[in-house]
């Protein structure tokens, strides 16, 4: 039988993070308001209004492009893209068509392929700007509309169609989320509706160059359902093919139904001919000039692939928690500060890892929202490496208590008497009632199994409570043998 690929590219539209709409000065910002609250005449399209370009949206949409590998245009201009519903009370959206602005970008997403090849390039056709319609929501009796976000600012990243399996649509489309968060573009939150994904979706033989008639699934705003939707309509097109012997034989647009876990179409595809685009007459096209592609690449924040490599360089850190680390820039910068404080970036990355992350997963929150700030966390480390405290009191009783209360690390090892002793004294005393205490280890120490020194230790720590210094148990006990 013939072998078969699946053949699937991705429109991302994500809000721009931006304090006013696109092209009017309503705010961006209308989470929790009551509907249709949030409006003015150029976004709701009354006529004679003229829209005047938002230049923050501008910048973070260049921002964007730039950290996504695109060139930006130095030329580029608005259309005006005429079409009918009710949530679009201007008749038309004001998008980019043949001259956006920016083309051409790439990214690498980090995907395992079957023949162990970890790493692909994905191909951007153009990221461009438009604005946002209203949202719409079916009740029983009707629709009820809410314009609030009407004219938000959106950009749209378009990829080429160089993905092979939902798998990887979900990797790239991770990966076009942590950069445009990065560069604080979008906060890109598909709880709020903030990311949605088209795809594109047909099947051909495998290694064949065509593109057959596809299936364009509208409005997945979830990983979950992105991946459950190109799964499935992979699944239905190779059937019909395998039943009909030949492929799709028109495009479609086409809805997920995440309850019945199924596909339905909703009419067959627009061409852009059925748009009638024409230029935007009420807004001059936007010229940039080499210097100032120049300016906005330096003001680009470090980009997550090239921040996991310093990591991974400047602080010792093996791949994986270098990657971990700068999934986000606020842990990524979390974790310089905590280094910069306590000098060990091995026992920062560790308990940022490890402890702190717990935490937070619990909670499902990030590092600003909650009470341990990375000054205090670089403390509580630094106590830790100086011996002072023990990294199992650091980690148990000392965290506990900064996570719950906001306390500084000092106070707290000082009101519990947490400080490690290092007075060699008292350690002799507990290094001694041990080893007389429990000969059989000794025996076997001498007998040459050196490594059961270590369940001494432990005794001695627990003697101790845990606030000797290992280091210094460890050598008396040797000596003492
Ligand atoms: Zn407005
Ligand atoms: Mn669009």
């Amino acid at each position: 039988m013939t072998e078969l690929e699946a053949v699937i590219g991705l429109e991302i539209h994500a809000h721009i993070s931006t304090k006013t709409k696109m092209f009017c000065r309503c705010s961006n910002d209308s989470f929790g308001l009551p509907p249709n609250v949030n409006v003015c005449p150029v976004c709701m399209g009354f006529p004679g209004m003229l829209p005047v370009l938002n230049e923050e949206a501008l910048k973070k949409g260049i921002f964007a492009a730039l950290a996504l590998n695109c060139k930006i245009q130095k030329f580029s201009k608005f259309d005006r893209k005429n079409y009918f519903y009710p949530d679009l009370p201007k008749g038309f959206q004001i998008s980019q068509y043949d001259q956006p602005i920016s083309k051409d970008g790439c990214i690498r997403i980090e995907f395992e392929s079957d023949d162990g090849n970890v790493g692909k390039d994905i191909r951007i056709t153009r990221v461009h700007l438009e604005d946002d319609a209203g949202k719409l929501t079916h009740v029983r009796d009707g629709t009820l509309i809410d314009f609030n976000r009407t004219g938000a600012p959106l950009m749209e990243i378009v990829s080429e169609p160089d993905l092979r399996s939902a798998e990887e649509a979900s990797s790239y489309a991770r990966e076009v989320q942590k950069i445009i968060r990065y560069v604080g573009a979008s906060e890109a939150d598909m709880e709020k509706g903030m990311m949605r994904f088209d795809a594109s979706v047909s099947i051909r033989e495998k290694g064949s160059k065509s593109l057959n008639h596809r299936s364009e699934i509208k409005n997945l705003n979830s990983f979950k359902f992105l991946e459950a939707a190109i799964t499935f309509e992979v699944q239905r097109q190779t059937e019909n093919y395998e039943k009909e012997g030949h492929f799709q034989k028109e495009d479609f647009t086409v809805g997920w139904n995440d309850e019945k876990q199924e596909i339905y179409i909703m009419r067959s595809k627009e061409g852009s001919s059925d748009y009638r685009y024409f230029p935007e007459p009420d807004i001059p096209p936007i010229i940039i000039t080499d210097k100032q592609i120049e300016e906005f690449k330096k003001d680009l924040p470090e980009l997550p692939a090239k921040k996991k490599a310093r990591f991974m360089k400047d602080y010792g850190l093996n791949e994986d928690d270098a990657r971990v680390l700068t999934l986000d820039s606020l842990t990524a910068d979390y974790f310089e500060k905590v280094v910069k404080i306590c000098g060990d970036s091995k026992l920062a990355a560790s308990f940022v890892l490890t402890i702190l992350m717990k935490y937070l997963n619990e909670e499902l929150i990030t590092v600003s929202d909650q009470k341990v700030t990375a000054e205090m966390m670089g403390k509580l480390l630094k106590m830790v490496a100086d011996g002072k405290i023990s990294n199992n009191v650091a980690k148990g009783e000392v965290f506990e208590e900064m996570y719950k209360t906001g306390k500084d690390p000092s106070e707290i090892v000082k009101k519990k008497g947490l400080e490690q002793v290092s007075d060699t004294g008292e350690i002799e005393k507990a290094c001694k009632k041990v080893v007389e205490a429990n000969s059989e280890i000794v025996a076997d120490i001498k007998g040459g199994k050196d490594k059961a020194i270590g369940s001494l230790i432990g005794l001695v720590m627990k003697e101790m409570k845990g606030k000797a210094n290992p280091k210094i148990v460890d050598g008396m006990i040797r000596k003492m043998l």
